[in-house]
């Protein structure tokens, strides 16, 4: 059983806004039209897209797939005919004719139709209408509507290929839709279950709408970063970009900011793209003595080529002495500065470890920081 969806795009949809066509605005990161195709991907075997044959180059720089793709008609019949034509080759058993401003479609729209073409030529999902319905004239309601029978209409609308190709062809006036078509033509249509979120976008609000009902489609990355310098000679460490007099210093390739250092790994570890080490070897001299603000720059920065935002970084210092306290939030000042964030989006804390271990013992300090990218 072969299944081939038509995907007519080849309105200009004006009444939803906008500087071009509704199938190609952005939706959350998409064009409406990559969402509906891959709403058929992995239940059609072919897919055709009708376009404007003024879209025909637009559709090219949106590294889409589809089978087929050919030129739609000013009408949305003749946009149908020709995206059956082109199936004429090679024709599958059933066709979906779906509206490209239909996203939204769901899997189980989708399949209940499939199902419903075993026992029937024609299927289309509808919903129950459940407001009550008026007459009305000139703002004033003229009478009441009763509602019992009436349905709202979706896509996609299936058809056995040969039936609805067959109607298509000898059909002579504009139809509503392919089920028009269909029934004028003496097929039977049945009704399958219609979802209310197969919206059709149609006015600027409906963009909204489908964005909330995307929900946020978010990467959110999270990375740790643990590192220890030992303590040697020297009058002053270097903590979180701030220089604190202490009676020893931390040894190291660089300036030895332990905290920085666990802040830049967390960053580099949330993107998936190693540590610092790897990014300014310690085998390569000029990074002697090099001050840590350079790699946690870095680090940064590829997070934004990336299109990451940082949300919020948490360091955590482990040590007796020098205490951290009374410097936490020139550390926070510094690191905000240095990564263009807020300083609220910054923690540096403290700890001791009640004198156990190496840290307890004044052999090092240890560090330890998190951190959190959001791509939105
Ligand atoms: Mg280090």
């Amino acid at each position: 059983m072969t299944i081939a969806v038509i995907i007519v795009a080849a309105g200009r949809g004006r009444r939803a806004g906008g500087d071009m066509p509704k199938q190609w605005q952005d939706l959350s990161g998409k064009p409406v039209i990559a969402r509906t195709l891959n709403a058929f991907r992995g239940v059609a075997d072919q897919a055709v897209v009708v376009l404007n044959p003024d879209d025909m180059d637009y559709w090219e720089t949106l590294g889409l797939h589809a089978d087929q793709v050919v030129a739609g008609a000013d009408t949305r019949d003749g946009s149908v005919r020709a995206g059956l034509a082109a199936l004429a080759a090679t024709p599958p058993r059933y066709v979906l004719i779906h509206d490209a401003a239909r996203p939204m479609v769901s899997a189980t729209v989708i399949n209940d139709v499939i199902a419903a073409l075993k026992d029937h030529a024609g299927a289309a999902p509808a919903v129950a209408v459940s407001d009550a319905l008026w007459t009305g004239n000139a703002g004033l309601v003229t009478g009441t509507q009763d509602r019992a029978g009436l349905y709202r209409a979706q896509t996609p609308q299936g058809f056995h290929y040969d039936a609805i190709y067959a109607a298509h062809l000898v059909r002579k006036s504009p139809a509503a839709d392919d089920v028009e078509v269909a029934r004028d033509a003496g097929l039977d249509v049945a009704i399958t279950q219609g979802d209310p979120r197969n919206i059709k976008i149609t006015n600027p609000e409906d963009f909204s709408r489908v964005i909330n009902m995307l929900g946020p489609d978010m990467d959110v990355r999270c990375g740790n970063g643990y590192d220890v310098h030992r303590f040697g000679d020297g009058d002053h460490v270097w903590l979180c970009g701030v220089q604190i007099p202490h009676g020893r210093g931390l040894q190291g390739h660089s300036d030895a900011d332990v905290g920085m250092h666990t802040v830049t790994d967390a960053i580099y570890g949330a993107l998936g793209m190693g540590d610092i080490g790897q990014h300014f070897p310690p085998s390569d001299p000029q990074w002697k003595g090099a001050q840590s603000h350079i790699f946690l720059t870095h680090a940064v920065g590829l997070a934004r080529d990336y299109g990451y935002q940082i949300s919020n970084v948490d360091c955590t210092l482990v040590c007796e002495y020098p205490k951290i306290g009374p410097h936490q939030p020139a550390m926070k000042a510094a690191l905000a500065a240095i990564m263009d964030l807020p300083a609220d989006r910054i923690s540096v804390k403290a700890t001791t470890s009640e004198r156990l271990g190496f840290t307890g013992r004044e052999e090092g300090i240890a560090s330890i920081a998190t951190a959190t990218l959001v791509k939105s």
